[in-house]
């Protein structure tokens, strides 16, 4: 086997994309089980893409490696939802950010902070929790979606 994995790198062939792929949703649900939070990266333009994809959605380029992210990045827009979705309606109002990790990937996820505690700049490091940890409504998931976990961001100062 060379150190060339055409299904961690790419182009794929439709043959390479298989449920477990970290390409395809339930690939990448399985990785953020284990902790290991997965994006591609267009090698031609740089573009992150979260969740990986096959083709990169900036330049349209085939040549997407995987890349393993970092747990910790910063906010850098954040709001509060006090009408979220049905499945998260008990936990409203919801802190809601859109952070950049610190490989430069950037991510939307909920806070688990009140939003007045949140500020751009903040501090934060991703998680990964099973949905009925976190309060979400296990009824309003499809079947093949309740073993996913869901991330949230915890402020880490
Ligand atoms: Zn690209």
């Amino acid at each position: 086997m060379s150190d060339h994995d055409i299904t961690q790198t790419g182009p794929l062939a439709p043959e390479d994309v298989t449920a477990d792929s970290p390409f395809t949703l339930p690939g990448f649900f399985d990785a953020l089980g284990d902790g290991r939070l997965l994006a591609g990266r267009c090698t031609d333009c740089g573009t992150h893409l979260v969740p990986p994809r096959p083709a990169c959605y900036e330049c349209g380029s085939r040549a997407v490696t995987i890349e393993e992210q970092p747990r910790t990045g910063e906010v850098v827009s954040y709001t509060a939802v006090h009408r979220p979705p049905s499945p998260f309606s008990d936990l409203a109002p919801v802190t809601v950010a859109v952070v950049e990790l610190d490989s430069g990937a950037r991510l939307t996820g909920r806070v688990t902070a009140p939003v007045e505690e949140v500020e751009i700049g903040s501090s934060v490091a991703w998680r990964a929790r099973d949905p009925d940890e976190v309060g979400i409504d296990p009824s309003a998931h499809l079947p093949y979606e309740e073993d996913w976990p869901v991330h949230e961001f915890e402020l880490t100062r």
